[in-house]
């Protein structure tokens, strides 16, 4: 059996081997997927430990994604416009990051929900480094605006230039949001960890799809969307099993269903 795993710290709340373990069953890939709590000053180590023991890959949670960006000996596309790595493929002795976080959202959007991105207003939330893996997949979709809003107006600003050679963006602070109706808001801050809704205009949200990459729980963003008139209301547990699915296949060559999994972890 070929062992696989997840690095993080915390580790213990992870979702990723029940959904890994859920794949290797329906693709008949047989594979260890193990949860591995990593030092929060030892992510390397750990790594390099996870490997020696025969590892084929890793998935990548908080905080190590930057760690795993500097671990890797090669990059994707994906990995390197994101500049963080979720998941490493170990091929021939070299340690491969790609970033499926932002195919794992456009997936989740236009293959489970029927949204379409292109030509649609898109509104992201926050610039931090869920935000960084998003940019290049959604731009991918060609959407008309692609806006970044930053309660730190300077790091939106920084990300739209950092991403200029893959596409147009625009980025300011929240406090700059018009009040205006957008196509698609997608919460990539983690006000919703803490309980918190990001002080943003009430009209955007009219007529709105709007997407918390957090999962698990009804946050304060959805609760606000709901009271103004979003077409949609949808949490971060599509994503989540999405990116999965993408680093399972760039694993194992095998492309894993989604919906079964999603219905299982829904309950
Ligand atoms: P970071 O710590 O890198 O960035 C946090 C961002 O949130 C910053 O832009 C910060 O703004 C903003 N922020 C924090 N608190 C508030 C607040 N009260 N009001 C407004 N803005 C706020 O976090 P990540 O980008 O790594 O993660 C963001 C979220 O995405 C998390 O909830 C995480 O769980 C989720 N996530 C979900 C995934 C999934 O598969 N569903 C995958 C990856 C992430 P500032 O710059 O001003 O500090």
């Amino acid at each position: 059996m070929d062992l696989y795993g997840v690095l993080g710290n915390p580790i213990e709340h992870s979702l990723s081997p029940e959904i890994h373990t859920q794949f290797s069953q329906q693709t008949g890939c047989e594979i260890i997927y193990k949860r591995v709590l990593a030092p929060l000053d030892g992510f390397s180590s750990t790594a390099e430990s996870f490997i020696n023991k025969g590892a084929k890959g890793f998935s990548i949670t908080v905080p190590f994604k930057l760690d795993a960006f500097d671990l890797a000996t090669d990059l994707t596309d994906n990995a390197k416009a994101a500049g963080a790595v979720n998941t490493i493929k170990i091929s021939e002795g070299r340690i491969i990051g790609e970033n499926t976080d932002g195919i794992g959202l456009v997936n989740d959007l236009t293959s489970n929900l029927n949204v379409t991105l292109k030509n649609k207003v898109v509104l992201v939330l926050g610039a931090g480094g869920a935000t960084q893996g998003l940019l290049l997949p959604l731009l991918n979709e060609q959407p008309r605006r692609l806006m970044i809003a930053n309660r730190t107006r300077s790091k939106a600003k920084k990300m739209k230039h950092d991403f200029a050679q893959y596409g147009e963006t625009c980025g300011f602070g929240l406090d700059e949001i018009k009040n205006e109706p957008v196509d698609i808001i997608i919460n990539a801050t983690s006000a919703s960890l803490h309980g918190e809704m990001p002080d943003i205009a009430n009209g955007v949200a009219d007529g709105a799809i709007c997407y918390d990459l957090m999962y698990g729980n009804q946050t304060p963003f959805m609760d606000w969307a709901e009271k103004n008139n979003a077409q949609m209301v949808i949490d971060g547990l599509g994503m989540l099993i999405e990116q999965a699915a993408v680093a399972f296949e760039f694993w194992t060559g095998k492309k894993p269903k989604t919906g079964q999994v999603f219905k299982e972890l829904r309950r």
